[in-house]
């Protein structure tokens, strides 16, 4: 599949959306929005890249990691989780974002976001995973990402400090400045392979575990994923990356357990979709 096919079946699996009753949205007492905006980090000193960068960058991004993994060729399970996902991202108010998600055909345990709006997750970490509500915990730690910025921001500082600032104005506007641009897109492939900030990875966690409750789900979810990732080996090639980007999953676990205890117990009751989670991803 060439990567601009690949693109365009994302973008059909995200909008062939059939009916899939979702969990009642819970009767959350925190204004996400708020805690997102107030969670913002410091603005740098150049200007902001506006939305439709945001999603130009991510386009690029996306088709770039795509060549790496293709997509799964099973249309009913990228329906599933573009369900998911679209349910948990349509909790954050930011309904003008494209969100898409798309499962990729590798037998590692991975999950990532790209700018503006699309996840991916790998077969491999789906097929390790017990129920809907885990699922929805690992897309939430991606959602938040996006809603972050957390990746675009680490591009562009990666811009700043090797791109002088036209040449990163001429990458963003100009399609045609080729040589900007790829530059951008290995800049931005770098981020992946490094990881992020810590702090950024535990602030996911946080606000994931939220974002996941407040969509109806067990909130243990995302813990739930942690447990069983820490309970492996780091050496195990199927999660080597994960490990190499990502803090080591019991240190994520103490972070969650310490700040989110409250909101981790008030959600715990809610439905973890078994049944239906194995029903849509098992063949
Ligand atoms: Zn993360």
């Amino acid at each position: 599949m060439t990567r601009m096919l690949a693109i365009a079946a994302l973008a059909a699996a995200a909008a062939l959306l059939a009916a899939l009753p979702m969990p009642a949205q819970a009767q959350f007492n925190l204004n996400i929005n708020k805690l997102l905006d107030s969670a913002k980090n410091v603005r740098s000193a150049t200007r902001e890249i506006d939305q439709k960068e945001e999603i130009a960058i991510g386009n690029d991004l996306a088709a770039r990691l795509l060549g790496a993994a293709p997509l799964a060729a099973d249309p009913r399970l990228q329906r599933y989780v573009n369900h998911v996902g679209r349910w948990v991202a349509s909790q954050t108010g930011r309904d003008d974002l494209p969100w898409r998600f798309g499962v990729l055909e590798a037998p590692q345990l991975n999950a990532f976001a790209v700018p503006g709006g699309t996840v991916f997750i790998t077969r491999g970490l789906l097929m390790s995973m017990n129920s809907e509500a885990e699922l929805a915990g690992v897309l939430a730690h991606e959602i938040v990402h996006v809603l972050q910025k957390h990746h675009l921001k680490a591009i562009q500082k990666g811009a700043q400090t090797s791109l002088a600032g036209d040449a990163l104005n001429h990458a963003l506007k100009d399609a045609s400045s080729s040589q900007a641009r790829d530059k951008l897109i290995s800049l931005g492939t770098e981020v992946y392979s490094r990881g992020l900030d810590k702090s950024d990875e535990l602030e996911a966690d946080r606000l994931g575990v939220m974002l996941a409750a407040r969509a109806g789900y067990d909130s243990y979810g995302l813990p739930a994923v942690l447990q069983m990732l820490q309970a492996m080996n780091a050496q195990d090639s199927g999660v080597a990356l994960m490990f190499k980007t990502h803090p080591a999953p019991g240190e994520r676990l103490s972070a969650l357990g310490e700040k989110m205890q409250p909101t981790l117990d008030a959600y715990a009751e809610q439905p973890q979709l078994v049944e239906r989670f194995a029903a849509e991803t098992r063949r």
